[in-house]
C-alpha cells in the first residue's frame, strides 16, 4: 500500500502466518529508509554521495526469513538493557534479579530473546512531509528475568534534513531497569562488503569505560588521551583497529563505550561524526543519551549475506549505539537506569546523513 511518503508491504511471515511488515519512508530529497516491526529495526537506508548518487549505507537483509535465521542484531532496537550485565545479576530495591547468561557468564543485549527478536505491534504511522512509523512492544513481568510489565515504543521519523530520528520511550507498572539503543551497522562507502578502515571518525568524547577481559566495566573511567580511543580530532578508523594494544587487541577491533563530553539530560547533543572521503558521505550521531558503544563489527567473522547479495565481513561496518553506561546497575558511580513505576523513559537518537 503506497501512501504519500510511506509505503507498507508484507516483509514475511512469522510462525502461524502472522504477517510482518516493511515500511518504506521517503523524503523530498529522495532519501529512503526501510523499517520492519520484527525487532523494530532499520532494514535499509539509501542516501546520496557527493555526486548525488544513492547507495545503501546500512547492513540488512532483503527478507524476513534471513533475519529469523540469525541476525547479529542488525539495525534492531536493543532492550530491555543494551550490552552487558556482569554475571547476569543486579540488585534493585533490595532484591537480587538473575538474568539469562547468553554470553559466557554474562547477560548481553536483553537476553536470549531480546527486543530485537520480538514482533512489535504497529501502533501508528504518518505519510506526510515527515513520514514516521511507531512500533510498540509489551514485555511482561519476568520476561528475560526483568521485573515489571514494560511497554516500550519506538518511533522512526525521516526528517527533511536526511536524518533518521528515533524516539524511544517506555513505562513500567513496577520498578525496573531500562537502557535501550539502536544497533544499526553503517558503511558509508556504498560498498557494504568493503572494510571501514578509511572512514574518519570524530568523537566528542574525552573518556571511556575501562572493562575487564569479558568487556564488563570495572567501574573505572579512563581518558582517551594517549590511547587508540582518542578520536577527539578526526582520525581514520583503520589506524587503530588492528593494533596490538589495549583495548582493541583482545576484541579484534573497537568495542568500547565512550562517554559524551556534552551530555545534558533531556537535550539532544552531537556525540560522533563519521566521514567517508571517497563518497563524501557524513554520518552525524546526536542523542539525549550520555555515551555510546563504538563497535566495528568484530564478530561478523562468519560470512553472511547482506543487502544486495553482498557479503559482509569483520570490520565491514561500524555501529554507534547511544545509551546509558554499560552495566550501570552494578556500578553506583554510573548514572542509574532505574525506571520507577509510572515514570516515563524518553530518549532520542538521531542519525543524520550529509556530504562534503
Ligand atoms: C557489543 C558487542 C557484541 C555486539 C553484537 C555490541 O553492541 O558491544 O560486544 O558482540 O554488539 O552484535
Amino acid at each position: 500500500m503506497a501512501l504519500g511518503n510511506l509505503c507498507i508491504e508484507i516483509f514475511g511471515q512469522m510462525p502461524y502466518s502472522v504477517p510482518v511488515y516493511l515500511f518504506t519512508l521517503k523524503n523530498t530529497n529522495g532519501m529512503r529508509v526501510q523499517l520492519t516491526n520484527y525487532g523494530a529495526r532499520i532494514v535499509s537506508s539509501q542516501v546520496p554521495d557527493r555526486a548525488g548518487s544513492f547507495d545503501e549505507v546500512v547492513l540488512g537483509y532483503t527478507c524476513l526469513d534471513q533475519y529469523l535465521k540469525g541476525h547479529q542484531y542488525l539495525g534492531a532496537t536493543i532492550g530491555r538493557v543494551t550490552n552487558r550485565i556482569g554475571n547476569g545479576r543486579f540488585d534493585l530495591d533490595g532484591q537480587t534479579y538473575f538474568l539469562p547468561k547468553n554470553l559466557g557468564n554474562h547477560h548481553l543485549h536483553g537476553g536470549n530473546i531480546g527486543f530485537e527478536s520480538n514482533l512489535w505491534d504497529v501502533v501508528n504511522y504518518n505519510d506526510e512531509v515527515i513520514p514516521w512509523v511507531e512500533f510498540q512492544l509489551t514485555s511482561s513481568h519476568g520476561d528475560q528475568g526483568y521485573p515489571g510489565n514494560l511497554i516500550s515504543k519506538v518511533r522512526y521519523s525521516l526528517n527533511g534534513d536526511n536524518s533518521i530520528e528515533i524516539n524511544l520511550s517506555a513505562i513500567s507498572d513496577r520498578s525496573t531497569i531500562v537502557n535501550l539503543t539502536n544497533h544499526a551497522y553503517f558503511n558509508l562507502s556504498g560498498a557494504l562488503d568493503d572494510n571501514i578502515y578509511k572512514h574518519q571518525a570524530q568523537f566528542y568524547a574525552s573518556n571511556f569505560l575501562k572493562v575487564d577481559r569479558d568487556l564488563v566495566p570495572n567501574g573505572d573511567i579512563q581518558k582517551v588521551e594517549g590511547t587508540v580511543m582518542d578520536f577527539r580530532q578526526p582520525s581514520e578508523v583503520g589506524l587503530g583497529i588492528n593494533q596490538k594494544v589495549d583495548p582493541v587487541e583482545k576484541t579484534k577491533g573497537y568495542d568500547q563505550f565512550l562517554i559524551a563530553d556534552s551530555y545534558l539530560k533531556g537535550e539532544v547533543q552531537k556525540m560522533a561524526e563519521i566521514y567517508e572521503p571517497e563518497s563524501g558521505r557524513v554520518l552525524e550521531v546526536a542523542s539525549t543519551l550520555p555515551g555510546f558503544q563504538f563497535y566495528t563489527s568484530n564478530f561478523l567473522d562468519t560470512e553472511f549475506p547482506a543487502i544486495n547479495g553482498k557479503i559482509c565481513r569483520r570490520h565491514s561496518s561500524l555501529c554507534i549505539e547511544p545509551s546509558y553506561f554499560v552495566d550501570a546497575p552494578n556500578h553506583p558511580n554510573f548514572q542509574s537506569i532505574q525506571l520507577d513505576r509510572g515514570d516515563i523513559y524518553n530518549e532520542t537518537i538521531i542519525y543524520k546523513f550529509s556530504t562534503r
